[in-house]
């Protein structure tokens, strides 16, 4: 039987420097580049494999630039999957998660919007500021997978974006 390809947007949110970018171009592109503008906010197109499904993910790669307030209320009410990324050696970081969880929550009215937490940089376990076990604690409040990656070694990238994919084909089935 025919099926039509899905689309779906998603969102990478966080803290500047946890590795939206890096984490984007390696499941995107395939490549580790050591630097990227921290204030450049793009999106990429890739089609990927599901189950069997063919899915196209529009991935916005944003870059927190709070002026434009009205254009992040744009592109969370867009966003249909949320990746909500921290730095495992950023305790910060993490802490932005929860308000940015509730601002997605908020702007899309609705509390079982699909999202993936991960904690990157899963290579500095010598720097590790976040433990494992109270993020996984809190992803499991949210009701959210939480994995750690390495866009540097390239670890549970694919992962992270699959899993949302997943929830996301799940969510429209039952529709
Ligand atoms: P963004 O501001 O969230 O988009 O962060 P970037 O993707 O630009 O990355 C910020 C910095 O963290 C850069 O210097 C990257 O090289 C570095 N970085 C990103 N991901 C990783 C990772 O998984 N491990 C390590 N060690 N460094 C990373
Ligand atoms: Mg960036």
């Amino acid at each position: 039987t025919y099926q039509p390809v899905r689309e779906y947007h998603v969102v990478v949110l966080g803290a500047g420097g946890v590795g939206k970018s890096c984490l984007t171009a390696q499941f995107v592109h395939n490549e580790w580049i050591e630097s990227y503008d921290p204030t450049i906010e793009d999106s990429y197109r890739t089609q990927v494999t599901v189950d069997g499904r063919q899915v196209v993910l529009e991935i916005l790669d944003t870059a927190g630039t709070d002026q434009f307030v009205a254009m992040r209320d744009l592109f969370l009410k867009s966003g249909q999957g949320f990746l909500l990324v921290f730095s495992i050696a950023s305790r910060s970081s993490f802490d932005e998660l929860a308000t940015l969880r509730e601002e997605i929550l908020r702007i899309k009215d609705d509390d079982t919007v699909p999202i993936v937490m991960v904690g990157n940089k899963a290579d500095l376990e010598d720097q590790r500021a976040v433990d494992r076990a109270r993020a996984f604690g809190v992803s499991r409040s949210w009701n959210a997978p939480y994995y750690e990656s390495s866009a540097r070694t390239r670890t549970n990238v694919d992962e992270v974006f699959i899993d949302l994919c997943r929830q996301l084909c799940r969510r429209e089935d039952k529709l």
